[in-house]
């Protein structure tokens, strides 16, 4: 399968430098050429087969005619350690829990299929060829890309975070690791940390001194991996007899989640139609309202994973729908809310259901509460366990909620990390010191 860039100004690239190299040479994102249907007997099947029979199915269709068939089953097993369950909430809305992995986030998933594919092509190129991923987290995407990525051979990852805009207990996660981890603290916003992981990309000295890729969701190798739970989560509802008029809400920030489940759509997924959720940094919802993108800095709200004002993957939405305005409006809807009705959400379905959301799944719960018609049924990604964001939901809830065994043995290690100002120049100075 050969990629293209959606600024259409770069060679097309095989997957394996599209996972290697992560950004197009014109900045674009890579895109498949192809993107393959799903037979028909698969979807009859589908509610009979495992978590990892369908997502093996889905990853053959994109990565089968470049990763031998042995080692994509293999990959794709080992990424799919946990399971992703729909747990019922409200006789309508059901909750896709996608907490169940080492980090408890729903990027565990595309981090380690990432790093098991990078790995699988380091092997290839044989012994010696070192790489180093950068990543910009605004909060979940270091602690995935780290602890997918812990002592893999031939693998240093550097984890860019805003100073002070990550959850004591998010910081933990990929401060604490050490080994082939570096965590880097930048003095700015989540936007600096990814202009400081773009621009080093385009830096032709850095990128002859050393190997660069990124782990962020453009990387064609994290963000694909994600359509298999939209599959998966399919198949459970049609094994309750609920798949018929199948909504998914996403809780969204960079976009690669809702952009993934849009190519499960174009595979045959039948979903009958999306809902984007966001906080207060609303660029998606407005475009669909003006058919105008205006990408503007981001604000800080308490779903910080969502806090993003210029969305990398728009583009890949834009480019799957041809760029048509009327096309992503037939398909997708968006929805979006402040931090006040964020925590009403998260204490009405507490007390009206005894479940509890965390703030970005609280934001997918809400659109669907609000924009379910009759006859529908709507799955929310819980993106994240509430304990992740522990100070906030207590807060909201009164409460003390249980912080998982999985949680804790992160917050007994020491923190390390390198401070670093938001100016190119200094980051840059950092990374040619490195070995
Ligand atoms: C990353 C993240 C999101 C946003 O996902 P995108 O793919 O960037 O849209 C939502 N919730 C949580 C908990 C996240 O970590």
């Amino acid at each position: 399968m050969k990629y293209y860039s959606t600024n259409g100004k770069a060679p097309v690239a095989t997957l394996e430098k599209a996972v290697v190299k992560g950004l197009a040479e014109d900045k674009g994102l890579y895109m498949p050429e192809r993107i393959k249907p799903l037979p028909k007997d698969f979807f009859d099947e589908i509610d009979k087969m495992s978590f990892q029979e369908i997502a093996y199915t889905v990853a053959d269709a994109f990565f089968g005619e470049d990763v031998d068939a042995q080692s994509l089953r293999a990959i794709v097993y080992d990424t799919l350690a946990f399971d992703c369950p729909c747990v019922k909430v409200t006789d309508t809305i059901y909750s896709l829990e996608l907490f169940h992995g080492p980090t408890l986030a729903f990027k565990d998933v595309g981090a380690r299929f990432m790093a098991r594919l990078l790995q699988y092509f380091l092997k290839k190129e044989g012994e010696g060829s070192q790489v180093n991923v950068l990543v910009a987290t605004s909060g979940d995407t270091g602690s995935a890309v780290a602890n997918g990525f812990l002592g893999v051979d031939g693998i240093h990852v550097y984890v860019l975070y805003p100073k002070g805009k990550v959850s004591p207990i998010q910081e933990c996660q990929f401060t604490t690791l050490g080994q082939n981890i570096t965590a880097v603290e930048v003095d700015g916003v989540f936007d600096d940390c990814q202009a400081l992981v773009k621009s080093a990309f385009m830096d032709d000295e850095l990128n002859r001194h050393m190997k660069l890729t990124s782990a962020n969701s453009i990387n064609v190798a994290r963000f694909l991996p994600q359509a298999f739970y939209y599959f998966y989560a399919y198949a459970q509802m049609k094994r309750l007899g609920k798949a018929d008029e199948m909504v998914v809400c996403v809780p969204s920030g960079n976009f690669g989640n809702i952009c993934s489940a849009l190519f499960g759509k174009k595979m045959g997924l039948p979903v009958k139609r999306f809902i984007a959720a966001n906080n207060a940094n609303d660029i998606f919802f407005k475009y669909l309202q003006t058919g105008k993108y205006c990408p503007k800095p981001s604000v800080q709200t308490i779903a910080n994973a969502m806090d993003v004002g210029d969305p990398s993957n728009f583009a890949r939405v834009y480019d799957l729908y041809g760029k048509s305005h009327a096309a992503i409006c037939a398909d997708i809807s968006g929805a979006t809310y402040t931090d006040s009705q964020i925590a009403d959400t998260i204490r009405e379905v507490k007390s009206q259901t005894g479940y509890v959301c965390d703030p970005h799944g609280a934001c997918g719960y809400r659109a669907l509460s609000e924009l379910l018609r009759p006859g529908e049924t709507g799955v929310f990604l819980e993106t994240a366990h509430p304990a992740k964001f522990k100070d906030t939901v207590d807060r909201i809830l009164s409460a003390d909620i249980a912080i998982p065994a999985k949680l804790q043995a992160f917050m007994q290690g020491k923190k390390q990390s390198v401070p670093m100002t938001n100016d190119f120049t200094a980051f840059k100075s950092f990374l040619m010191q490195q070995p």
